[in-house]
């Protein structure tokens, strides 16, 4: 068992790291207070040439074939310096890895290499609806075939990248009387299409520099050839590549609950209160010690996870496992650190309330927590003979 990133992971983690501190992290407060697009953005567009949008996705497209360790530790580097970057950078992976896993090779030629080199900002995936969250095997955007076209309607909930995406992997009902996630299909739809329309942008809790948008869909024609994967096999595409989303998820929230604990740690060994630093205090010190374990427990179940998806095996249960417990590690670590910081942990003179409320949303989105114990019971239970 070897633990340790091999050359080319750590050459992507320092990377990241390196990029994250030099134009990330100066801007990033700012972000979350005003709406600088052009900016955000353009630090997109340099992580872009980085090779950040496809760490996961064969070179033969444009992406650089790292391997899902790298995908994680990258993530977890830019996280740490804005929240809002990483999410973007994670579904922008993910759109990546849904078409090169089901695409035709003129889909993939087509629309991978956009979103790998940065001429696409962005690309959504758009699964959620107002009525299906959780459940979406309950959606009702449909599509219709008509001819030659396919003929869109519905709307779609909470859509990350909308306003800025070049392309959106949709999900549809393609037959309505068969049981129900058996006549979903996944759709490629290009931005501008009409009847292709971004609406309300949500106004969040956190991760303010991240788009986040409702999409409707009124009476938008898309070509046949848009069908993406097979036809009425979208729903086990979606719960399939949500699978290797939830390494970029829970590697996300590692990166903002590192960054709350490193701020929060430096600063209590500089804080003097009863004239000793509060460092010296033993409460403080399990923070310090609860906290880092928990991350690092967090770090080796997304390294798990990440390694069997690289070794071709399962990893259902551990991408559950590893975004379940991250998450919750790393909002229980933002709390700590503002505790240990006291009034100014509270204060938006330090950076500690954003990171509590851009990590807030790890566990509800790509799958809530409640759904990813769901996955670990039902993963173990299937193997109940061999307990
Ligand atoms: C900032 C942000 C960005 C997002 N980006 C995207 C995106 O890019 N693309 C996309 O498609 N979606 C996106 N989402 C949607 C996100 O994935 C959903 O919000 C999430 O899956 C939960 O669905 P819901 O909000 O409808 O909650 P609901 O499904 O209504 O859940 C409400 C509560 O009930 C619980 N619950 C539901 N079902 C069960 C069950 N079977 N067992 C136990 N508990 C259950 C949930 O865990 C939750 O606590 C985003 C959401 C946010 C907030």
């Amino acid at each position: 068992m070897n633990l340790e990133l091999n050359e080319e992971q750590k050459l992507i983690q320092e990377t990241a790291r390196a990029f994250a501190k030099a134009e990330l992290e100066p801007i990033a407060a700012r972000l979350d207070q005003v709406d600088d697009q052009p900016a955000f953005l353009g630090n997109l567009k340099k992580l872009a040439g980085l090779g950040f949008m496809g760490l996961n996705i064969s070179e033969e497209y444009g992406g650089t074939q790292a391997g899902m360790v790298a995908f994680s530790v990258a993530i977890t580097e830019i996280a740490r310096a804005c929240a809002s970057t990483a999410v973007t950078v994670s579904v922008n992976n993910l759109v990546c890895e849904v078409i090169q896993s089901v695409g035709s090779e003129a889909q993939k030629k087509t629309y991978i290499p956009k979103i790998c080199s940065g001429e696409f900002s962005a690309g959504c995936f758009a699964l959620t609806e107002p009525g299906a969250g959780s459940d979406p095997a309950a959606m009702t955007t449909s599509a219709v075939l008509d001819g030659s076209e396919w003929v869109l309607n519905g709307s779609k909930r909470f859509i990350t990248s909308a306003p800025y995406a070049g392309v959106f992997v949709v999900w549809a009902v393609t037959n309505k009387v068969v049981p129900k996630g058996k006549g979903i299909s996944c759709f490629l739809v290009d931005a501008g299409t009409p009847g292709l329309l971004v609406g309300n942008a949500e106004k969040k809790m956190g991760q303010h520099a991240s788009a986040t948008n409702e999409v409707l869909f009124e009476e938008c024609c898309i070509p046949k050839e848009a069908l993406l994967g097979n036809l009425n096999d979208g729903f086990r595409v979606a719960v399939g590549e949500l699978t290797g989303g939830r390494v970029g998820i829970g590697s996300l929230a590692l990166g903002i609950g590192l960054a709350a604990m490193d701020y929060a740690t430096k600063y209590a060994h500089e804080r003097v209160q009863f004239d000793q630093k509060v460092t010296k205090f033993q409460a403080i010190q399990w923070m310090i010690a609860d906290a880092y374990t928990e991350l690092e427990a967090a770090r080796l179940l997304l390294m798990q996870a990440a390694f069997k998806e690289e070794q071709g095996q399962s990893f259902t249960k551990e991408a559950a496992m590893a975004k379940m417990y991250a998450t919750e590690a790393a909002n229980r670590a933002c709390y700590a650190a503002i505790q240990m910081a006291g009034g100014y942990g509270y204060s938006k003179e330090f950076p500690l309330e954003r990171y509590a409320r851009d990590v807030r949303v790890t566990s509800i989105y790509e799958g809530t927590n409640e759904i990813q114990r769901t996955i670990i019971a039902r993963e173990i239970l299937k193997n109940i003979a061999q307990i």
